[in-house]
């Protein structure tokens, strides 16, 4: 064995602090780790590494991909708009929410990639999804363009 899977990840045995972590946790490698430690907020990585979860996740519809987003606490996907090119998918609930706003700052790129990486898989053609809107920049909730 020489490299982790996604079903590697579900595997937990801690006997005293389950399997959760805080959200603090998260938010702190996200955006201190990722997004303020790399090179322009982490751009090109970001998006290398949000692809890659997205592929290995196994999910093989946007419901499904949708249900876990939700189960893994990332956010509460909808679709707010779908047509035969692409769709706009709402994130209630968002990692990101109740952080303080900063100008022109949207934060919620890694999962806009991870969705990227899931749908090109799903779709088996390459998707693009691009973060329009982020709680961290002020909008009501955030938001990803997708473009099949
Ligand atoms: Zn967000």
């Amino acid at each position: 064995m020489d490299h982790f899977t996604f079903a590697d990840m579900k595997k937990i045995k801690r006997e005293n602090l389950g399997d959760l972590v805080p959200l603090e946790l998260f938010r702190t490698i996200r955006l201190i780790g990722l997004y303020q430690a790399l090179p322009m907020n982490g751009k090109g990585t970001t998006q290398t590494i949000g692809r890659k979860i997205g592929e290995e996740l196994g999910v093989t519809s946007v419901n499904e991909l949708f249900e876990l987003f939700e189960n893994m606490k990332i956010g509460i996907p909808t679709i707010v708009r779908e047509d035969e090119k692409g769709m706009t998918v709402a994130i209630h609930d968002c990692f990101c929410e109740g952080l303080p706003v900063m100008e022109g700052k949207m934060v919620c790129d890694l999962e806009g990639a991870i969705m990227e990486g899931a749908l090109t898989k799903i779709q088996g053609k390459r998707v693009s999804v691009r973060e329009v809107k982020c709680n961290v920049h002020g909008d009501e909730h955030c938001e990803y363009e997708v473009r099949y």
